[in-house]
């Protein structure tokens, strides 16, 4: 048996996204740049699949930029509001946290090489940020929060709704939801964000595309110069399948949104069951109350992995499971998670996690089947 159990780190796209791509590939290949009838098919098609994820989240056609996906989005929103705002106002202290998406993380240290003054914000235990260190941090010279919706390793899901109340002037809110944005609720209005990223290979749609949501009047420059695509903020011939597929995989989403999500509960409440009966106290569950039903973080103790996660996974993988460590493989070397470690845990502990990532589609036989392997595998270990 085959489960693929890293939904977290891409889906499988759905073959009616892919129907939808391929006349965009094939026969309406025109620039949407260009004033003939390709063209101009080109553009009617950008233009409806903005006006259908605008709609979906409650912003207006012109505040959604297409990007090369969550990483670019991300980039050209802290970027493009902490340079513009900075120019315009003097503000130049930027807010996050230790357990952001390494795109938000290492954009605020590229700022922090040209004198922008990153605080970061502190972590609870279970993985949400800590209020009264947001207050403590905020001041005059705050430009731009930026805080995830949903943590893409241990599933937490925060609550920013209350924190631009606590903005003043020329203060801004961005809000990475690239692990939330079609699997449950996301509303601009609600939010109250200014800025937020999505990508559409987390919800069965293609790779390298995702898109910004800037709300209108916010401080921003380009990331990418160029021609004057995407009202002249994002140079560069749009990818216009892709665009076209995100829209699908939307248009899905919206319709099966909340059965995804039941289903997906029903798969974690179920693995979660299982791997504490099987492994009882020789666990431990980062994945708070609450947290997204797509993300499971389980932390297996050091008696069980022998030092060695990689061999362990490697065992499930020859099993036929895939699952991801929670950790970034950086050139060559494995480091401990910095989102394991952000919310207080060993680097023992940050060493054996894995995290289990689902989508609707997976079926209880394989959470039966992996947990099965998992503990084969334990028997092994713990001998
Ligand atoms: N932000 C979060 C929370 C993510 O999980 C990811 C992808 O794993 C990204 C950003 C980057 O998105 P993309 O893969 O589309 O660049």
């Amino acid at each position: 048996m085959k489960v693929y159990f890293d939904n977290a780190s891409t889906t499988q796209i759905d073959s009616r996204v892919l129907e939808a791509m391929l006349p965009f590939l094939k026969e309406n290949y025109g620039n949407a740049s260009s004033i003939h009838s390709f063209g101009r098919k080109a553009r009617v098609a950008i233009e409806s699949s903005r006006e259908l994820i605008a709609d979906f989240i409650g912003a207006i056609p012109s505040e959604i930029y297409f990007t090369s996906g969550g990483t670019e989005a991300i980039n050209f929103i802290i970027n493009g509001i902490a340079k513009t705002n900075f120019l315009e106002t003097g503000k130049n202290e930027l807010i996050t946290s230790p357990i952001e998406h390494k795109a938000v993380l290492d954009t605020h240290k590229n700022l922090e090489l040209s004198g922008f003054k990153p605080k970061y914000v502190k972590i609870n235990n279970d993985g949400h940020f800590n209020r009264d260190s947001l207050q403590n941090i905020l001041s005059d010279k705050t430009s731009l929060v930026s805080l995830m919706h949903t943590n893409n390793e241990i599933g937490t899901v925060n609550d920013v709704t209350h924190i631009s109340s606590n903005l003043g002037e020329n203060q801004f809110l961005f809000c990475d939801c690239v692990q939330a944005f079609g699997k449950s609720i996301i509303d601009v209005n609600k939010l109250k964000v200014h800025a937020l990223s999505a990508s559409a290979h987390k919800i069965y749609g293609p790779k390298g595309i995702g898109f910004a949501f800037i709300k209108s009047g916010t401080p921003l420059s380009p990331l990418i110069f160029g021609g004057s695509q995407e009202r002249s903020r994002r140079g560069g011939t749009e990818n216009v399948a892709s665009i076209v597929g995100f829209a699908e995989a939307v248009k899905i989403a919206i319709i099966e949104m909340e059965i995804n999500y039941k289903r997906v509960f029903e798969l974690n409440s179920n693995f979660q069951k299982g791997i504490k009966q099987v492994f009882g106290d020789k666990i431990s569950i980062n994945t708070a109350e609450n947290s997204t039903p797509y993300i499971l973080s389980i932390t297996f103790k050091n008696e069980y992995f022998h030092n060695d996660i990689d061999t362990f996974l490697m065992a499930l993988d020859i099993n036929g499971v895939a699952a991801s460590q929670g950790s970034a493989c950086t050139s060559g070397t494995i480091k401990p998670s910095h989102v394991i470690l952000g919310i207080g845990k060993s680097v023992e502990d940050a060493n054996g996690t894995i995290r289990f990532s689902f989508n609707p589609k997976n079926k209880i036989e394989e959470v039966d089947y992996v947990l099965g392997v998992l503990e084969k595998l334990g028997k092994h270990n713990l001998k």
